[in-house]
This record gives C-alpha cells, sequence and structure tokens, in this order.
C-alpha cells in the first residue's frame, strides 16, 4: 500500500479463531508495502459459527481473497464454489481467491512445504522415500503433496495409529505412492523400527513436539537414524533449531525448519490474489522480525 487506504484499495486477510497470533498481517503488508500494490491484509477474529457468514462476506464485500486458518481449514471447503484437486485431496483449504464474485478454494500449506523445501535443500520428491511423524492438518497437506510430486514409499507414524491409518488410506487410493502405518516408538519396538526408518531419504517432523515453551520435547524415535545425505524437515518454526533438528544436524542430516513453509504457503497466496511474483526476500525478513 503505497498512500494508505483509500476508495480503490483492495483487502485480503485471514479467518481464524484465536488470530492474534498469526504473522500472515505482517508478512503480506510488507509485500504489498515492497511492490507499490494498494492492497492491505486484515487479521479477522471468526467466531466457528459464523465462518460461513464470513465467507459469503468475501464476496458481498468484494475482498480481493482470504487465507483460513485454525480451526475453519476443513469446514471451509464445503462452502467454496470451486475447490482445487490438492485442496479437496487433503480435505482443506488455507486460501480463498475471489474471482470476479466465484470463490476459489486453494491449499498452499503442502505446495508451500515443497516449494521450501526444494529451495533451501534441492530436494526432489520423485521415487523417494518418507518418513512422516504425525498425521494431523499439517501432515496431511504435506504427505498427499509428496504423494501427488510422486514420492515411491510414505510411512506414517502417528500416536494415535488410528489417524495415521485414515491418512494412509487416503494416500494409496488417491495417489501411486506406497504407505505403511508404523506403531509410535516406544520401549519394546524401538530398535526394531530403527533399520526400517533409517532408510528414509526424507524425515517430516509434524506434532507440535518441541515446540515454544516446551522445548525438550521430541518424538520419541529410535538411536541412531539420522545419517548424513537424509534431509530431516520441523514443521515447527519455533524455536529455530528443536531439539529434533539438533539431533539430526548431529548426525550430519540437512536440517531445515518450518519458516520456509510459512513463508512459502504465504507466497503462493499472494501470487494467486494479485497475479505477481512475490517479493519473497521480503516476506521472509517480515516473518523472521515477527518471530524473533
Ligand atoms: P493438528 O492437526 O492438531 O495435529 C497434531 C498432530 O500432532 C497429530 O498427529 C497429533 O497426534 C500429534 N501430537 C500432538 N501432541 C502430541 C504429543 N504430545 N505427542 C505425540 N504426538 C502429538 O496440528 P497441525 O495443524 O497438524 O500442526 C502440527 C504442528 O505443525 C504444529 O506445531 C504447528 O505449529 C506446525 N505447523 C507448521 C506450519 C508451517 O507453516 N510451518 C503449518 C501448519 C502447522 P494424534 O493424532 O495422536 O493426536
Amino acid at each position: 500500500m503505497k498512500n494508505g487506504i483509500s476508495g480503490h484499495t483492495r483487502v485480503c486477510g485471514i479467518f481464524g479463531y484465536p488470530i492474534g497470533h498469526s504473522f500472515s498481517p505482517a508478512m503480506h503488508n510488507a509485500a504489498f508495502s515492497a511492490l507499490g500494490l494498494d492492497f492491505v491484509y486484515v487479521p479477522f477474529l471468526v467466531e466457528p459459527g459464523n465462518l460461513p457468514a464470513a465467507v459469503e462476506a468475501v464476496k458481498t464485500l468484494g475482498l480481493a481473497g482470504v487465507n483460513i486458518t485454525i480451526p475453519h481449514k476443513q469446514a471451509a471447503l464445503p462452502l467454496l464454489d470451486e475447490v482445487t484437486e490438492a485442496a479437496k485431496l487433503i480435505g482443506a483449504v488455507n486460501t480463498i481467491v475471489n474471482r470476479s464474485g466465484r470463490l476459489l478454494g486453494d491449499n498452499t500449506d503442502g505446495a508451500g512445504f515443497l516449494r521450501s523445501l526444494e529451495e533451501t535443500t534441492g530436494f526432489a520428491p520423485a521415487d523417494k522415500t518418507v518418513l512422516m511423524l504425525g498425521a494431523g492438518g499439517a501432515a496431511r497437506a504435506v504427505a498427499i503433496q509428496l504423494a501427488l510430486a510422486g514420492v515411491k514409499k510414505v510411512f506414517l507414524i502417528n500416536r494415535s495409529r488410528e489417524r495415521a491409518e485414515i491418512l494412509a488410506a487416503q494416500i494409496a487410493g488417491k495417489t501411486t505412492a506406497k504407505v505403511e502405518v508404523v506403531p509410535w516408538p516406544d520401549g519394546k519396538n524401538k530398535q526394531c523400527l530403527r533399520e526400517m526408518l533409517r532408510g528414509a531419504e526424507l524425515v517430516v517432523q509434524s506434532t507440535p513436539l518441541g515446540m515454544y515453551p516446551e522445548e525438550v520435547l521430541t518424538v520419541p524415535l529410535p538411536d541412531n537414524i539420522f545419517r548424513p545425505g537424509q534431509v530431516v524437515c520441523d514443521l515447527v518454526y519455533n524455536p529455530g533449531e528443536t531439539l529434533f533438528l539438533k539431533n539430526a544436524r548431529h548426525a550430519g542430516a540437512t536440517t531445515v525448519n518450518g519458516l520456509g513453509m510459512l513463508l512459502y504457503q504465504g507466497v503462493l497466496a499472494f501470487e494467486l490474489w494479485t497475479g505477481m511474483s512475490a517479493p519473497v526476500a521480503v516476506m521472509r525478513k517480515a516473518l523472521t522480525d515477527s518471530v524473533c
């Protein structure tokens, strides 16, 4: 936004509950400002019961688009005119684009993760073996996007096995990836799992374990699971290096934290709303300044 808000300013935003913690306003407003675009990005506190009215308001108020965050990502999906294939498979949307009164839903979380991974490590998913820890919303987006990008095999480990089984069935039913649900590591099975899991070329930690302020926590993986040549990601970005990533780095693996995923899901949303290339460095700086 160059000269403040006017009658021409396009409005984007984010619907969530709560919403005060979001870093997206800082990231998007910095990007609009850097490109001199007459856009503004506003956080909207939307109570769950009000989601249908809020989504309708994207049309009635003529918003350019919005992000959708917790707890609305799944509930927003059936409220839209059109939904991308990836969002349908993931079962959740994080971005809505207003195309002349028709609302398109997309999910840029998984694609943002992939773009971050490719940019920082050069990792190419095709024919690779992946170990996913967790089977919640973020894991779904990442695992399905990796499967769509051609990974050969996905090992899924989740505290509640049932949730992992549901995700596994969906990946196996809709993509060419093979999937195996592995029990949550405990004292008895830990070392049996070691050989199987050490073969993974990519490991993605997608539980909140190790997130500030409980930085001492980590997934109880077997010893010596990390190795040089492996890429290890943690979707957590605060702290910048979790205990999980620290262990992986000490074992010689290449490590990536969750900041890149957060950045690139925003970059992709920005590009959908404006049709322009996003100023990635500006957005990264705004995010880093907000998180630290
Ligand atoms: P979610 O849908 O609530 O899923 C949480 C997952 O973590 C589930 O698989 C859950 O297992 C597991 N879990 C939770 N507490 C656990 C514990 N104490 N021990 C073992 N497993 C536990 O949450 P989400 O949206 O997927 O988010 C997960 C993490 O990803 C959060 O830390 C979030 O900040 C991060 N995230 C990062 C980005 C990014 O852009 N970098 C984006 C989204 C999320 P059960 O199924 O057994 O409950």
